[in-house]
């Protein structure tokens, strides 16, 4: 017998529409690539994506047709972000910091057929435009004062694109499983591959992540989605600031410490999220100008594991909340955050940072486990490591065009029909997940795993050190051994024997590494995480001390 309530499709333009009819006035405020603060409406949002949507349709754009965005954060790209999944088209996001040639391969891949795009990125796009193959036209998110002369394509305005179009138009009424954001993976190993989420998806999705345990947002908080909507949704901010009412800030191109804490405390903002990099900028600068946070209560940390000096310096230098989340784009991508529970509560302050530094629980939709090389249960008591893996309602089960199949179904899944996340793990007893590495990046030394993530996370609070990064070196002994390379902060000049005593007693006393190096920029990949490919490649020759003794 099946239940009698109404039928009522989940799909992201109710998303939209539920802002505009409660919470119609709130403000979306952006700093405009133009330079100038603007300021709008859930309201005026809603009016201009339906313009957006016409405008769309009046180019041939119709049901489950890519249009690509090449975009930071800013009231014109929510509004074609809901103007194209309002009608059904599949708003792909681009990921301006990979290489020209990885995006043209992107769009190409997805075959966008608009190309929206901020000004700041005009290089890349005459770069690519000559090797696009779909692409029909060419939008800038400005006005005709600020749209460049192009001598390789023509760009149109957007202003001038949805000028004159309608205010309404019809939104939704299709399945729920209807396809609404593509969204590539950074791609570190082939190919990138594209996650296809669909309107179903991403609206559970984004209910699990305002789950009072999760972001917990409402209508009186003022959230700043810093990271950008092209990785992986602004982790689903783009939804759940509209779904709840909270007035938005959007920091468009300028993410330094200085420009994001005058968003900080000229708009109130109370909740926001980004990965570390982000972080370590504006605690640098809170330091030096002997300033502090006077609104913000919540931040969100994840992307890559929160380095423990920078949960300190939040929680208690400026006591703001810390909620260190882990996720992928597969997983649209929020897959667990750090929030303490009750049996936390009679801890001492140590046991608790102890605990937040793990990668948390996952909210309701996710399922997760872990298992060895065999597909095996690992027990959840802390200690044992294991393949992470993932089952949910928003959680990939293929990519696009069956890229990365592992069965006939052209599915991405293990045949027990969970996702493997690539990461490996341990769960305690209470659901505590805590990331111990990238499958690839952990470093197997005489057949035991050394976490390379534990070791950079205490080596970055060292003192003069910037940022830090561990990877395995071939050694004739041991198969792996690791090597810390160190960034050091401006002027600052920690020695190898420092930093070795620094770590003695914090880590195993195997886990300590062989040798330290010391580099002017440690890379960072196109989404702010470590590259550790460029790393290895790098090192790949380098002789430890310890290997040429044992040779
Ligand atoms: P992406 O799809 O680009 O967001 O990358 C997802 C990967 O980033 C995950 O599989 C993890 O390896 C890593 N990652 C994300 N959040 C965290 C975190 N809080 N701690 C450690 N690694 C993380």
């Amino acid at each position: 017998m099946l239940g009698l309530m109404q039928d009522w499709p989940l799909t992201v333009d109710r998303i939209l529409d539920h802002a505009k009819a409660n919470f119609p006035r709130r403000e979306v405020v952006t700093r405009s690539v133009e330079g100038p603060i603007s300021r709008t409406t859930y309201a005026n949002i809603w009016r201009r994506a339906k313009q957006v949507t016409n405008a769309l349709q009046e180019r041939g754009v119709g049901l489950g047709d890519r249009v690509a965005t090449l975009a930071w954060n800013t009231e014109r790209h929510i509004e074609a972000w809901y103007g194209a999944m309002g009608m059904g088209a599949i708003l792909h996001t681009v990921n301006p910091r990979l290489f020209p040639e990885q995006i043209a391969w992107i769009i190409n891949h997805a075959e966008d057929k608009i190309l929206f795009f901020d000004t700041t990125f005009t290089p890349i796009v005459e770069k690519i435009a000559p090797l696009l193959k779909t692409v029909q036209t060419y939008v800038a998110f400005t006005d005709r004062e600020h749209t460049p002369k192009s001598s390789v394509t023509h760009f149109v305005a957007y202003e001038d694109f949805i000028h004159g179009h309608a205010q309404e138009a019809a939104w939704g009424g299709f399945d729920e499983h209807t396809a609404a954001g593509l969204c590539y993976t950074s791609g570190t190993t082939g190919d990138p591959k594209g996650v296809l989420y669909s309107h179903r998806s991403n609206v559970l999705h984004a209910m699990a992540a305002n789950q009072t345990d999760v972001f917990g947002c409402g209508a009186s908080d003022v959230v700043m989605p810093i990271v950008p909507m092209f990785h992986a949704n602004a982790w689903a901010i783009s939804f759940v600031g509209p779904m709840c009412g909270a007035k938005l800030v959007m920091p468009g191109a300028k993410l330094d410490g200085p420009s994001v804490y005058e968003l900080l405390e000229t708009e109130g903002v109370t909740f926001t999220a980004a990965v570390p990099t982000v972080w370590l900028g504006l605690l640098a600068f809170l330091r030096e100008n002997n300033l502090r946070p006077t609104t913000l209560k919540r931040v969100v940390i994840g992307g890559s594991a929160v380095p423990e000096a920078v949960l300190r310096a939040f929680e208690e230098d400026y006591g703001i909340e810390v909620l260190h989340g882990w996720g992928m784009t597969e997983m649209s991508p929020m897959g667990s955050v750090g929030k303490l529970l009750p049996e936390h509560a009679a801890m001492d302050h140590e046991a608790q940072i102890k605990t937040k530094l793990k990668q948390g629980r996952p909210p309701f939709t996710v399922e997760m486990k872990i298992v060895d090389d065999d597909g095996k249960l690992k027990p959840h008591d802390g200690k044992a490591f294991g393949r992470l893996l993932v089952r949910g309602p928003s959680i990939a089960r293929a990519y696009f065009k069956n890229a990365g199949a592992k069965n006939e179904k052209g599915e991405c899944l293990e045949p027990c029909g969970f996702f493997d996340t690539g990461d490996v793990a341990t769960i305690d007893e209470l659901g505590i997940m805590q990331i111990t590495d990238r499958a690839k990046d952990v470093i197997k030394s005489g057949g035991e795993w050394i976490s390379s993530i534990d070791i950079e996370n205490i080596a970055v609070g060292a003192e003069g050190v910037a940022n830090a990064a561990v990877i395995g070196v071939l050694h004739p002994k041991w198969d792996e051994r690791p090597l810390l390379i160190i960034e050091p902060k401006p002027g600052a000049q920690p020695t190898r024997e420092q930093l070795l005593a620094f770590l003695e007693g914090k880590i195993a006393k195997w886990w300590t590494p062989d040798d330290v190096v010391f580099v002017e920029k440690i890379p960072l990949g196109a989404t702010g995480k470590i590259n550790k490919l460029a790393l290895r490649e790098t090192f790949k020759d380098y002789k430890l001390p310890s290997a040429q003794a044992a040779e």
